[in-house]
């Protein structure tokens, strides 16, 4: 059985084999637990419950992480304000409907409807991959960064989409003050209390404006790093920085950050950051240790070892019933997917890859597989771009939803409002928002766990084994 598959480490050879095991289970398989693949399989769960309990239906998950996570919440793990297991919902406990696997899809043989997996069991077994066969396909890894040949950046810059990225990077932070605190150096220093952000979308407006104002905020504990000490530069390739909110929105953005003391540089780009010297377009040198990267996304490398039609940007041709254009039992959604924006009006235009469209295409793509499986007719994805809210650090924020434009608090307000109606379980909001309001009434957390990414260094060190190079995390 395949299902032994994954539990055994014994590979199964082909889709035909498996139905001839158990020809009535329809083996609904999803690649990814993000957005896209958490929210398709909660739709398929319920909606497909009675087929579900009577044995027809089997739903498989597979994903890297046992766990979905709500991205827009980042930059405030990253500041404090949201602990890192709020920012996560763990898939075992919203999909129990579903079987849920820990690895990773490595290739698709969608003619021969099967899929390569490596799961955390045959890494350790040693066996390699092993073979899934499936009845119907959601392909939903999501995107990865996109980055560029940059001189130096594989070895000192670090992205921001994950919830490690995000809490090691407010480690790294605090931790370069407390270097810049201690050290006699005035170049260590200047070094550490400059940090470089590349790319001024959402991702990376939100993390270093809630970074900046946390560092502000920690800066009044040491007695000798103020927050003028620090060099906070936004480098932008485009004459605009949060697109999501419009021309005028996002001017009021790059002059509230500058208000800041926040370097904002448009039409620039990073050329090199080899030696910890970010080098920029402009010809300005910074040394620094501390180079942000989030330049954009591209569609996840694995669509590549797929037999799936791709477009010129690699991302899935689909149509908007998010069936994979020509190809029969096969489904996408999300930030992989190329999905005509029917809404917009502009033939050939694409839904953007944000939270907005993925999670309501989850919905509808649940639905979709739920009818194509009942013989019933498929409905489009049709979703008119409602606008976006971005935090820029406590209390501050630029919005432009359904045309009405907010600034400062009230777009700060509304943004909190937003993401806690959208985080999902009730169990995630009731956390959150009892992190906020705690938060208000108490001071902000500034201390550095950097040592929790190098849990065995003290053990190490008592039991007279070789120190690490770096056991406290500094990179
Ligand atoms: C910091 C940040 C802030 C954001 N803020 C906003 C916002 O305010 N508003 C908004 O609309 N959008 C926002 N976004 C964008 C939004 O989060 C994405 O568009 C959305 O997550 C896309 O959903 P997805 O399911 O396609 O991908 P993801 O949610 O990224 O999910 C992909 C999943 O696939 C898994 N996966 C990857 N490879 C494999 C594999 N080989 N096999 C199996 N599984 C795999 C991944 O681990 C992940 O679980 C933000 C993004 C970031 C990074």
């Amino acid at each position: 059985m395949v299902n032994a598959a994954i539990n055994d480490g014994t590979p199964h050879p082909t889709a035909t084999a498996r139905q001839a095991e158990s020809p009535e289970r329809a083996r609904i398989l999803v690649v990814g637990g993000g957005y896209v693949g958490m929210y398709t399989a909660l739709r398929l769960q319920r909606k497909l419950k009675p087929e579900l309990q009577r044995g027809e239906v089997e739903i498989v998950v597979v994903t890297p992480d046992p766990y979905m996570t709500y991205q827009p919440f980042l930059p405030e793990a990253a500041a404090g304000s949201i602990s890192p297991r709020h920012v996560v919902v763990p898939l075992r406990r919203v999909l129990d409907g579903c079987r849920v696997v820990v690895g990773e899809a490595r290739s698709i043989d969608h003619a021969k409807r099967t899929a390569t997996l490596t799961t955390l069991a045959s890494e350790e077994e040693g066996a390699g991959s092993v073979t899934l066969a499936y009845d119907e396909l959601v392909l939903a890894p999501g995107s990865v960064s996109r980055t560029l040949p940059v001189p130096g950046l594989a070895d000192h810059g670090i992205g921001f989409k994950t919830v490690e990225e995000a809490i090691g990077l407010r480690n790294h932070v605090i931790e370069q003050m407390d270097i810049a605190s201690s050290t006699r150096d005035p170049a260590i220093r200047d070094a550490a209390l400059t940090f470089v952000f590349v790319g001024g979308g959402y991702a990376g407006v939100e993390a270093l404006a809630e970074l900046e104002d946390m560092a502000r905020y920690t800066a009044r504990y040491y007695h000798n790093v103020k927050p003028e000490d620090m060099k906070w530069i936004l480098v932008e390739a485009t004459n605009r920085i949060l697109p999501e909110v419009g021309e005028e929105m996002g001017k009021y953005a790059v002059r509230e950050l500058r208000r800041r003391n926040i370097d904002v540089r448009l039409e620039t780009r990073l050329e090199s950051c080899e030696d910890r010297v970010a080098v920029l377009s402009d010809g300005a040198r910074f040394p620094t240790r501390t180079v942000v990267w989030t330049a954009g996304v591209k569609p996840h490398p694995v669509l590549a070892a797929t037999d799936l039609p791709r477009n010129e940007r690699g991302r899935l041709k689909c149509t908007a019933q998010l069936t994979i254009d020509g190809v029969t039992h096969a489904w996408a959604a999300g930030d992989a997917a190329a999905v005509p924006d029917i809404a917009a009006g502009e033939p050939g235009r694409e839904c953007a890859p944000n939270a907005q469209h993925a999670v309501r295409q989850a919905r509808v793509l649940g639905d979709n597989i739920a009818a194509s499986l009942r013989g019933e007719p498929l409905q489009e994805y049709a979703h008119k771009y409602a606008g976006s809210v971005a935090s820029l650090g406590l209390h501050k924020g630029v919005a432009h939803v359904y045309g009405r434009k907010l600034k400062g608090y009230p777009a700060w307000f509304m943004h909190r409002v937003y993401h806690l109606s959208r985080v999902p379980t009730f169990n995630r909001k009731a956390r959150v928002l009892a992190e906020w309001t705690l938060s208000g009434l108490f001071k902000r957390e500034i201390v550095s766990l950097g040592s929790l990414e190098h849990p065995r260094a003290e053990f190490e060190l008592a039991a007279g084994g070789k120190p690490q190079d770096n056991p406290k995390g500094s990179s």
